[in-house]
């Protein structure tokens, strides 16, 4: 695809939902690529194709956009697993594996800077090392050419005005989705405000992104959108959050008691969302006027796949969406075996 022809993400926007799969490190952990606890990827210098087949994997069930695996690929994460060496080599690793994927299609091609977990709202050093942090990533990002960058799982608002400002001062379109916890943003703004303020601050979309299952973002959302003009964000997890349970890192899980009493992050399994409530999550958010649109930890292809048809879209995935008629058993298409159609019943 000539990227002079290809349109932009805000022109993509203009015409209708963008999806962006995210959730690769749940992904990758779940396949065996990498350590849950530390969460660093890893992957992308061990094994890089597996990289290489996610971004695939998500580009053929409907995602618009290849974002590069860059996330807690920063310098503190990769200081706390003795790799501070490796930091340059796996961001611009990760970018190529991105940019290659993308290239292979129409997607976007974006890099990807988070939560630095050093930064405190009080302290100058700690958000001179935050800013530190996003510079560098963010130089690593422009030199590969992505067509954007995602600041993103941030829940300090003035930690995210600071990525953004670094994101800006590239030159680059940007992406700023917030990680609201269970009594909202760390420092004392509302996420409406904080997203008003985004944009004021120059961020081209906003919104949220993971720790929220479809049903708690939604809510938070819902008021985001009465407030703040869009392009707007949503990115949920895909596990069943509830009004008592808001957040994923909240999740109990009633019908297991071999683990402790939060299923996070390694037991989440059964409070997974089937695609059938990842496509009316897309429905709900579109109804609300939310065009970009995606999936954080947890998210399978097939959650992608759903909310893509469900936005009235058909990715190459969808040449094998189910259908049911010609299941041996529970079908209704001539050719099956009567006998085995009347065995449905006891099935
Ligand atoms: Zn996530």
């Amino acid at each position: 695809m000539n990227k002079m022809t290809s349109p932009s993400l805000l022109e993509r926007l203009e015409n209708g939902p963008v999806i962006c799969a995210e959730g690769y490190l749940f992904e990758m952990e779940r396949r065996g690529y990498l350590q849950a606890g530390a969460y660093v990827p890893e992957v992308v210098l061990e094994n890089p194709h597996a990289v290489t087949e996610l971004h695939r994997e998500f580009m053929n069930a409907g995602s618009d956009v290849i974002e590069a695996f860059t996330y807690y690929a920063h310098r503190d994460k990769l200081k706390l697993v003795g790799r501070e060496g490796d930091l340059e080599e796996m961001n611009r690793t990760a970018l190529k594996l991105a940019k290659e994927v993308a290239q292979e299609g129409d997607a976007l091609f974006a890099g990807n800077i988070c939560n630095t977990n050093v930064f405190l709202p009080n302290d100058a050093d700690s958000k001179k090392a935050a800013r530190a942090m996003f510079e560098e990533q963010v130089g690593w990002a422009m030199e590969a050419g992505v067509d954007f960058i995602i600041a993103e799982t941030i829940s300090f608002f003035e930690e995210a005005l600071l990525a953004l400002e670094v994101i800006r001062s590239a030159g680059a379109i940007s992406v700023v989705t917030l990680a609201v916890h269970r009594e909202g943003l760390r420092d004392d703004f509302t996420v409406p405000e904080a997203c008003q303020r985004l944009k004021d601050a120059g961020a081209d979309v906003v919104g949220m992104n993971c720790i929220r299952g479809p049903n708690t973002m939604l809510t938070v959302m819902e008021e985001v959108s009465k407030e703040v003009e869009g392009p707007l964000a949503a990115l949920p997890v895909p596990y069943r959050t509830t009004d008592k349970e808001v957040n994923f890192q909240a999740l109990t899980d009633p019908g297991c008691d071999c683990i402790p009493d939060r299923a996070f992050p390694t037991a989440l399994d059964a409070l997974t969302c089937n695609r059938y409530e990842i496509a009316e999550f897309a429905k709900k958010a579109l109804a609300l006027g939310i065009n970009y649109q995606g999936v954080c930890c947890g998210a399978g292809p097939h959650h992608i796949r759903a909310m893509a048809e469900a936005l009235g879209k058909t990715p190459p995935a969808s040449r094998y969406s189910a259908d049911m008629s010609k299941h041996y058993a529970l079908g209704d298409d001539a050719r099956l075996v009567k006998e085995n159609m009347e065995f449905a019943e006891k099935l």
